[in-house]
């Protein structure tokens, strides 16, 4: 299984036909307990916050599209995201990059701050200078909305300097393991909103953790189980399913991605367009050294301001005026006022006037279009 590439992987790995019935899809196991023969004796599962055979095969199939010991599937992103913090103790600090999901921001300042953790947010990653060693160094790349990247191997050898050596997390979210392995460039940790290109088609929600190594997967399947913001059977199925069409997914979102980009450099209404592997990109570079494509999303300044820019998310009609991204269907937002509210006012405040593109895969002559006749109307 090892020598198969990503897109066989991602169809079969974790999956067998179901042993008692030969049936060929994993099952929806929609069973809270599991019958035990005598005390502890039993096929493996016990009770279904501990586990369940159908978040068994989704937790083994993203272990291995990321190339990491084990899986761990959660309720929700943010869910993943409350459990790697639990690893963490009053006082350790927490290095972030400076541009990050409002979902992520709002969980570190309003949740976790209050329990003594201190969280310091860097523009540049490895940072200029250091004033303590953080536990822990979470990274986007790209990054929600500006698309900024990092570089994860470059931030992973400078962490195996630092004593002692912080976990370094990576939001795989906006790459998917398809365009992007952090694991593979020296990172323990990836997190995903199994919500988005995962589940791709915008009808679960979900999250998941993929470890590097068996001893941290531990203790995070240990609070797992002990928090227990897991997810149900059908939702595990659902993301699965989604899974088996990723790779084809993903590349026709980029393709039309990288289309609207090159559409959206060249109109006068648009002062700025934010695209991984565009010419214009500071970090076109990395993006190739790093990601296999530049992804479904783009953003871009509305030269006309943030009243322009309201008008124009008003006027599409492929395009959905809707939160969330990753699903077949596009999605155009104002981070401002939706997705990154909870940053205003502060040093993660987005510009009012950044459009957001979640890149479906409907023809692209459809959605160029769209796009033109919205900066017509608008
Ligand atoms: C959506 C998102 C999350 C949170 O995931 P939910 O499934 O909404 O809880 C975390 N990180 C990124 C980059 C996201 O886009």
């Amino acid at each position: 299984m090892d020598k198969w590439k990503f897109e066989t992987l991602a169809i079969h790995a974790g999956l067998e036909p179901d042993p008692s019935t030969g049936a060929v899809m994993t099952p929806i196991y929609q069973s809270s307990t599991f019958r035990q023969t005598t005390i502890g004796e039993h096929l493996g599962y016990e009770y279904g916050r501990t586990n369940n055979p159908t978040r068994s095969a989704l937790e083994a199939n993203l272990a291995a599209l990321e190339g990491g010991a084990r899986g761990l599937a959660f309720a929700s992103g943010m869910a993943a995201v409350d459990c790697v913090l639990h690893l963490l103790e009053p006082g350790d600090a927490i290095l972030a990059v400076s541009d990050l999901y409002g979902g992520t921001f709002r969980i570190f300042e309003q949740i976790f701050e209050k329990y003594g953790l201190k969280i310091l947010y860097s523009q540049e990653l490895p940072p200029v200078n250091l004033d303590l060693v953080p536990r822990l160094i979470w990274i986007e790349t790209p990054t929600n909305p500006l698309l900024r990247l990092f570089d994860i191997q470059a931030i992973s050898t400078w962490a195996d300097t630092l004593d002692p050596r912080p976990i370094v997390c990576v939001d795989n979210t906006f790459a998917t393991p398809y365009l992007q392995q952090p694991l593979m460039l020296g990172a323990d940790l990836v997190l995903h909103s199994t919500t988005k290109y995962l589940g791709g088609h915008s009808d679960v929600v979900g999250g998941a953790l993929v470890s590097r190594d068996d001893g941290l997967a531990e203790e995070l399947a240990f609070i797992q189980n002990a928090v227990g913001a897991i997810p149900g059977p059908l939702d595990c199925f659902l993301v699965l399913r989604g899974i088996k069409t990723l790779a084809v997914r993903m590349d026709r979102h980029a393709s039309n991605a990288a289309l609207i980009a090159g559409f959206l450099e060249n109109r006068g209404e648009v002062a700025s367009v934010h695209y991984p592997t565009s010419t214009a990109h500071p970090q076109a570079d990395l993006a190739a050294r790093q990601m296999r494509s530049g992804g479904g999303m783009v953003s871009f300044l509305h030269a006309g301001g943030p009243a322009a820019a309201r008008s124009f998310v008003e006027s599409t009609r492929v395009f959905t005026l809707a939160e969330s991204l990753g699903g077949v269907e596009s999605l155009i937002e104002i981070p401002a006022a939706m997705t990154h509210a909870s940053t205003l006012g502060s040093e993660l405040a987005v510009d009012p006037a950044l459009i957001r593109l979640s890149v479906g895969i409907e023809a692209i002559e459809d959605l160029l279009e769209d796009l033109r006749q919205a900066f017509q109307s608008s």
